[in-house]
């Protein structure tokens, strides 16, 4: 047994436990391994809550993969047993977005991060300009790496008002090479309910709403995201890109971050992360099982419309940004009375709620309420904060 004095079992035991209901699973794995997981409440942004079914799928596939007697962790990634699971997560990601034959699906390393320099490097032309849209620290990181390439134009910021709301109604200019918007802002809680039409193509980080809700994904040009919120862990980014959007640069691009090797090779071109791959495709699995985008579009909004009516109701807790670019995915919000803040976060961990300090550069609350945060768990969230209103209103 790896992990000793840890309880074996199989299903849910819910326990009640006052104001709200915490729930602890046991989770029982063969190849002699058990052990116990605690679910909470999990409002983190990131990495993020995934599916139980996903984890514990995953967690046997690290113990016996395909009933094979080896780990997923101890096979090649050259193994009929992994490309296959290759295939299928990049064909999952074709049928959730509708993807036209035109895109290439990769999954590639170094975060979303690598991202903000590695479209750059593939789109941005020599004597071209890339156009972009500045909603906050992202956006702020994607322009910074883009102007280490070359010309880059900000058309909207709304820096100023403290990334409170999504500038709208810019013009964009269409020598752009590209423009690019960040389509939620995971720090400061805005998103995007409409995109900009573009005549040019537009690049979008999607790293922190990714198939949350329908989109036309064939009206982009770049789509990037890193897994770790909607999607897996963290060690793997996505990346669809129209093939005939690449090779216009005339740069000798590094190897690794060329978009065209990755593709040739399919996503193989080095070793890929199997593991986040694995759980990624399990979660994307999992998604269309249920309904994929258009069904989770509807709990998503369900869940922020919940979250987001109790808050107003709330005389305690205020919003931090434009009512209607509210993020579906990371709600913002603060109390009015921040001297109170030791108690909501004792009512918060006698719940079981966890994860829901603000990012650290902006303070204050964040409830991030990613595909696999249940329903349930924002209605204990929204009962807590009806009952901290209850006592000190
Ligand atoms: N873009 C957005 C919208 C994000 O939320 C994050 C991470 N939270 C990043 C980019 C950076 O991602 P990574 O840590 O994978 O580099």
């Amino acid at each position: 047994m790896r992990c000793p004095g840890l309880k074996p079992g199989g299903g849910n035991k819910h326990q009640k436990n006052g104001a709200g209901e915490r729930f602890i699973f046991f989770l029982c794995i063969t190849r002699k391994q058990a052990y116990v997981a605690m679910k909470t409440h999990n409002f983190s942004a990131g990495p993020a809550i995934l599916p139980e079914e996903v984890l514990r799928k995953s967690a046997q596939a690290v113990l016996d993969f395909n009933d094979s007697g080896l780990s997923l962790l101890e096979i090649s990634h050259r193994s009929k047993g992994f490309e296959d699971v290759m295939d299928k997560a990049r064909q999952l990601v074709r049928d959730l977005l509708q993807l036209d034959d035109r895109y290439e699906v990769l999954f590639l390393q170094g975060g979303a991060s690598t991202q903000f320099y590695m479209t750059a490097l593939n789109l941005l032309t020599p004597n071209g300009f890339g156009a972009y849209v500045n909603t906050g620290t992202w956006a702020s990181l994607a322009i910074g790496e883009a102007q280490k390439v070359g010309q880059v134009q900000v058309l909207a910021s709304s820096e100023s008002d403290q990334f409170r709301h999504i500038p709208k109604g810019y013009d964009i200019p269409s020598q752009a090479d590209y423009l690019h918007v960040t389509s939620n802002n995971t720090i400061y809680g805005t998103q995007m309910h409409a995109y900009p039409k573009s005549p040019v193509p537009l690049v979008c980080d999607m790293s922190s709403d990714i198939f949350s809700r329908p989109i036309q994904a064939n009206d982009f040009g770049l789509i990037y995201a890193g897994a770790q919120k909607n999607m897996g862990p963290a060690g793997v980014t996505m990346v669809i890109v129209d093939k005939n959007l690449l090779g216009k640069t005339g740069r000798n691009l590094p190897t690794m971050l060329d978009y065209k090797v990755h593709a040739s090779k399919e996503s193989m071109f080095n070793t890929p992360p199997v593991f986040p791959i694995y759980v990624t495709m399990l979660t994307m699995q999992w998604l269309k099982d249920n309904g994929g985008l258009s069904w989770i579009g509807k709990v998503n909004e369900i869940k922020a419309a919940t979250f987001y009516n109790a808050l107003d109701a709330n005389p305690c807790f205020k919003g931090t940004v434009a009512t209607e670019d509210r993020s579906w995915m990371n709600a913002t919000f603060l109390l009015t009375q921040p001297e109170l803040e030791k108690e909501f976060e004792a009512m918060l961990k006698e719940t079981g709620i966890s994860g829901l300090k603000g990012h650290r550069s902006v303070g204050g609350y964040r409830a991030s309420m990613y595909n696999a945060l249940p329903l349930e768990s924002v209605k204990v969230l929204v009962n807590v904060m009806d009952d901290f209103a209850q006592k000190f209103a």
